[in-house]
């Protein structure tokens, strides 16, 4: 079969356009519909330090390939950033990943530790958490954020990019809409911005699986191995129902997301009105101080 685009041999069938591309059509494509959710969101200004949050998985490596091929034309530069949560056997492998990767692309690459920030290692803070309900996910998201903040900081970038893709979009929507946390989903827009930092996830509009064919089918060279915590929360779940529902009905995810962001821009406004700012360090959140100075004030209480 040749592809729709030109007359190449076509190596990817997307189910939910009907289309059928080569192996150039389809990076083409991703890296056009990246642009797009960039500019429709005002995601990157001319002259932007963009920072790259680089974990080493297939989503982070990719959206630094295709925002390097975006910066050869465009006035914005980029810098690497990886955490480093101390996951023994895990993330020594997605480091050096990252910083070989980084070398052939011409990218400078710069590396935060929970141990340094924090004087805790994830593993450290999971032997001392309060109890054993506080997945290992929900402390490392929180640290990483924290981390993530401090090296957009010292490295003084415009903005903070990540690779969520579409899945993880909705995969966070229904974890936020299962625990209750519904104030949580008007913080889920793909460009947000506080008086501290700017944060985009141009991927978002992208399915997991394309990112996965983007990675591959440009030799991309990922981090295979999984972290061991993975599967300890709901998110596996949720990803293997959305996954089963796209196979059944094509295109559904696509129409989920539509309905997911005009749900954020609702709830959204309703917080507005309630918007307050953390007393320790001036990120937005609901009450006086924010859930990552709360958590990091219990973990040293239990250090003690
Ligand atoms: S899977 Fe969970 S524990 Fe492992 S790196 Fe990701 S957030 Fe951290
Ligand atoms: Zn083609
Ligand atoms: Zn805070």
């Amino acid at each position: 079969m040749s592809c729709n685009r030109c007359k190449n041999i076509a190596v990817y069938s997307r189910k939910y356009s009907g289309e059928s591309l080569c192996s150039s059509c389809f990076s083409n494509s991703i890296v056009q519909k990246t642009a797009k959710t960039i500019s429709k969101n005002n995601m990157i200004r001319n002259g932007d330090v963009v920072g790259v949050a680089v974990s080493g998985g297939k989503d982070s490596l990719s959206l630094l390939h295709v925002l390097k091929k975006m910066s050869e034309s465009h006035n914005f530069k980029l810098i690497a950033i990886t955490i480093d949560e101390g996951i023994i056997g895990y993330r020594d492998e997605a480091l050096e990943i990252v910083r070989s990767f980084c070398n052939s692309l011409g990218v400078e690459h710069r590396s935060y530790s929970y141990k340094d920030l924090f004087d805790l290692t994830l593993e450290e803070s999971l032997e001392i958490r309060e109890n054993e309900k506080t997945s290992s996910c929900s402390i490392c998201g929180i640290l990483r954020r924290r981390a993530i903040d401090f090296g957009a900081r010292d490295l003084e970038v415009d903005v903070i990019a990540t690779g969520h893709n579409l899945d993880d979009v909705l995969q966070t929507f229904i974890i936020n809409l299962l625990s209750g946390d519904t104030n949580k989903i008007g913080w889920m827009e793909p460009a947000t911005s506080t008086t501290k930092m700017r944060k985009i996830k141009p991927f978002c509009e992208i399915y997991e699986n394309e990112i996965v064919f983007y990675a591959f089918t440009n030799e991309i060279p990922f981090q295979s191995e999984q972290c061991p915590h993975m599967n300890e929360g709901i998110r596996t779940e949720i990803r293997e129902f959305l996954n089963s529902l796209e196979n059944h009905h094509n295109g559904i995810k696509n129409s989920m997301y539509g309905s997911v962001m005009r749900l954020v821009h609702t709830v959204k406004d309703a917080n507005y009105k309630q918007k307050r700012v953390c007393q320790k360090c001036g990120n937005q959140c609901t009450g006086e101080i924010c859930s990552v100075c709360t958590m990091l004030v219990n973990l040293k209480q239990e250090k003690s």
